[in-house]
């Protein structure tokens, strides 16, 4: 069990629990089993919002810590709960990013798809990041430069990463959208799995005394009941994987 009280909290935009569980992914299996999960929201702002509340995807009738939605990596205090959930890090503040900041942390946020562009409407889900950059989905290259970079001789970090290379339409340096044609196919996103995986390599190796969560917001429809996308609520929208990385009694 490390002492560490840097946290990660990295987001693959829409990708499917089985999706990830179908792709081949070396360097993020070192960083925990995939629990399959139950996301909070049905796009990103409510899923991020939940997140940032320090409510993540979880699994009630897991008997795991963590997954199950008895213990959290962080939590904002004074959410309005008449019962008490056990966390690793209870924070106060208008987020949890902004509790962190209370505590002396340096947050350190990037994003990868257009809910995190900077516009009006997506400040509040970044305002309260100290260092934020937006990098679009066709960039986790220079993202994850970015985030490298951004690390280097800070300590007490909270940081965020949301890739969008695995959200529609799963644009990677071997497939570009013209590929595609309106919809997207789920083997398109498994291909992007695999590239966020060998892509995000060097940051791991950074962060593996860290306390790590990898996980998505919500997940996508492929065509199941006539439905593709997400925003809609579906099995396949909702059902997401989760790893914990440095948690006691989770693997
Ligand atoms: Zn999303």
């Amino acid at each position: 069990m490390c002492e560490t009280k840097n946290h990660a909290l990295i987001v693959l935009d829409s990708c499917r629990y089985d999706s990830f569980m179908d792709a081949n992914t070396p360097n993020m299996d070192e960083f925990g089993d995939t629990h399959r999960v139950w996301s909070q929201g049905l796009f990103t702002l409510p899923a991020h919002i939940a997140f940032f509340t320090g409510r993540l995807p979880t699994d009630p009738l897991s008997e795991l810590p963590y997954v199950s939605n008895n213990r959290r990596p962080f939590v904002l205090n004074n959410l309005g709960y008449k019962f008490k959930i056990g966390a690793d890090l209870i924070v106060d503040g208008e987020d949890v990013i902004d509790g962190f900041n209370n505590l002396g942390y340096t947050t350190i946020g990037s994003g990868g798809v257009n809910w995190f562009d900077g516009s009006p409407a997506t400040q509040k889900l970044i305002h309260n990041f100290k260092k934020f950059d937006f990098f679009g989905p066709f960039n986790i290259d220079k993202q994850l430069e970015w985030i490298i970079e951004n690390l280097n001789k800070q300590d007490k970090i909270f940081l965020f990463v949301n890739i969008g290379v695995t959200h529609y339409p799963y644009v990677s340096p071997f497939r570009s959208s013209d590929d595609l044609k309106n919809r997207g196919e789920r083997k398109f996103q498994i291909e992007a799995v695999e590239y966020v995986d060998k892509t995000i390599r060097p940051l791991l190796g950074l962060i593996r005394d860290w306390k790590v969560v990898i996980t998505s917001d919500h997940g996508e429809c492929f065509g199941e009941d006539g439905l593709y996308g997400h925003g809609l609520y579906h099995e396949k929208v909702m059902e997401v994987f989760i790893k914990y990385h440095g948690m006691e009694g989770v693997s």
